[in-house]
């Protein structure tokens, strides 16, 4: 294969990552014969610094013309007083929604050699967690009307949940598909007891579910399914939430496998271009110390060597060598328990990149 790859490091652990999952790639690529060039952008607080805007035209053009994008994470303490509109994150809706990303799969497992670090009971962590979240990612409260106004109680601020068929029909195809590969289980949250847009959103999930006969549906309301998350998350196979509802589920399912430095994620379209990035975000408290986990970053290459590419061998080849590293005891801080090796964040890179090869 001959790729044409573009790299958006982003901020703070952004760029430390994200320099992680670049040699990984190119490593594997080398393995397996595969030609790459790989294109760097800015965006986030990078861009705001050098165009005052956070997904400037030209990022936006090298993306559109290769055939996926690695991203890293955008934000800082630094740039959080700008107004919404120029403030760092904005780069994730305009990416997400410019490149037509309306699915985005967060995979959240528990690694054998990691269930110490799960902070559920053992009992519980033992049962085993491999859950897919399917997230919607281009509608909903994101990306809703918004505003303010005066009202004679003060200022008064609002953001529109809205869902069309449209929207709902394809991320839930997304999940039915993704189910068919996995255990065949599709859980779909939301709150059809409180909101509209939720009861549209059921009613469209459940008719598709009829085109998947051999895959199981259950609904679950977002209060519930956070508490059962924490309280039996293996009975979960696929986790299909809106965009809100998505974003904070999958939060939780990345703190119950240990930390959410080992996540990876792939926001997909139609066609088999995609975005992947780990779920975490810049984590400026401990950005420049060499102290952020690169594996949820390098486990975003092995996505998309999969979704994309459909490179499976190469894929598995990275995750199987993640795990390896993870059980000959090796640690980032934030994975780290008594016994264990601790290595910083480049060591860490360094240790799978040596498995590799
Ligand atoms: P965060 O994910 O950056 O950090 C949360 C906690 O997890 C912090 O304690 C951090 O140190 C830790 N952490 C995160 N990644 C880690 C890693 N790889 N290794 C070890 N520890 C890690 O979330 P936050 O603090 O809420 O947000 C910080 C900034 O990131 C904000 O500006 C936010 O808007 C932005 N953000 C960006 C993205 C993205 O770019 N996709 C996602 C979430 C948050």
């Amino acid at each position: 294969m001959n790729l044409n790859l573009a790299v958006i490091p982003g901020d703070g652990i952004g760029p430390e990552v994200t320099a992680q999952a670049v040699n990984v790639a190119k490593a594997v690529f080398k393995k397996f014969g595969h030609e790459a060039s790989f294109t760097e952008a800015l965006a986030g607080g990078a861009a705001i610094d050098r165009f005052q805007i956070p997904l400037p035209k030209e990022t936006l053009d090298v993306c559109r013309s290769s055939d996926s994008v690695i991203l890293g994470a955008v934000g800082g303490w630094k740039w959080d007083t700008l107004p919404g509109d120029l403030r760092p994150e904005r780069a994730l809706l305009g990416l997400r929604s410019e490149l037509g990303l309306y699915a985005n799969l967060r995979p959240a497992k528990l690694f054998s050699a990691l269930k110490g670090a799960c902070p559920l009971r053992e009992d519980i962590a033992s049962a085993g967690i491999d859950i897919l979240v399917v997230r919607e990612l281009t509608g909903g409260l994101y990306f809703g009307d918004r505003g303010r106004k005066q009202t004679d109680q003060g200022q008064a601020a609002w953001d529109t949940e809205q869902y069309s068929v449209l929207e709902v029909k394809r991320i839930a195809v997304s999940a039915f598909e993704a189910a068919l590969k996995r255990r065949k289980k599709v859980t779909s949250v939301d709150k059809a007891n409180v909101l509209e847009s939720s009861r549209l959103w059921r009613e469209v999930v459940t008719d598709v579910a009829k085109s998947y006969p051999s895959v199981s549906l259950s609904h679950l309301y977002v209060d519930n399914a956070s508490m059962q998350l924490v309280k039996d998350p293996a009975q979960f196979d696929i986790l299909l939430s809106t965009n809100m509802f998505g974003d904070i589920l999958s939060d939780e399912a990345s703190q119950i496998t240990g930390s959410i430095g080992m996540l990876p994620s792939a926001s997909l379209g139609s066609s088999g271009f995609g975005m992947y990035e780990p779920i975490h975000g810049s984590a400026p408290d401990i950005a420049g110390k060499d102290l952020a986990n690169p594996i949820a970053a390098i486990l975003s290459v092995a996505m998309m060597l999969r979704h994309s590419f459909a490179l499976e061998e190469e894929a598995a080849f990275i995750e199987t060598s993640v795990e390896k590293v993870l059980a000959e005891g090796w640690r980032t801080a934030d994975i780290h328990s008594p016994g264990m090796k601790k290595v910083p964040g480049s060591g860490m890179g360094e240790l799978i990149l040596k498995e590799l090869e």
